[in-house]
């Protein structure tokens, strides 16, 4: 809650106008468990709270919050963009793991890439300023699937 008081005052302050569609949406962001949410599940939350909205409002919304940097755009391969609360600080900045099975995401903790970012850096270089990095895999309940379905073949 705190966050999307904060988002909120951010919004205002950029004068852009924090219409009541752009405020839910944030909420809705700001509330749900789940973090990467495309902007179909967006829309689907808001009808299940009655929220009165088109589906256009939505998207159109949700592409606008992250082009004004409250949201960050993502992409897991599925043909649709996903978004998550843009981080407001360091402590939690995170990059994704894909399961290439049965679609599960989740988070990378920074610590982790920044000592690769080095490393590039130090290779090449260059310094650093942004980046993007997914990683791709099974997840430890398709790995198990799998090796009981080649168990059973043999
Ligand atoms: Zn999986
Ligand atoms: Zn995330």
């Amino acid at each position: 809650m705190m966050l999307y008081e904060s988002l909120r005052k951010e919004l205002r302050s950029k004068k852009y106008r924090m219409t009541a569609q752009r405020e839910i949406v944030l909420k809705v962001f700001a509330e749900s468990g789940e973090r990467h949410l495309g902007a179909e599940d967006v829309y689907r939350k808001l009808v299940e709270k009655r929220y009165r909205i088109s589906k256009a409002t939505v998207y159109r919304t949700v592409e606008l919050l992250s082009k004004l940097g409250f949201l960050r755009r993502l992409e897991f391969g599925e043909g649709i963009y996903r978004y998550e609360l843009a981080a407001p600080d360091a402590e939690t900045l995170h990059q994704h793991i894909v399961c290439k099975a049965c679609g599960e995401v989740i988070e990378v903790d920074e610590k982790i890439v920044k000592d690769l970012v080095k490393n590039v850096e130090s290779k090449t270089g260059y310094v650093i300023n942004d980046y993007d990095i997914k990683f791709y895999g099974l997840c430890p309940k398709c790995q198990n699937r799998k090796s009981i379905s080649r168990e059973n073949r043999i």
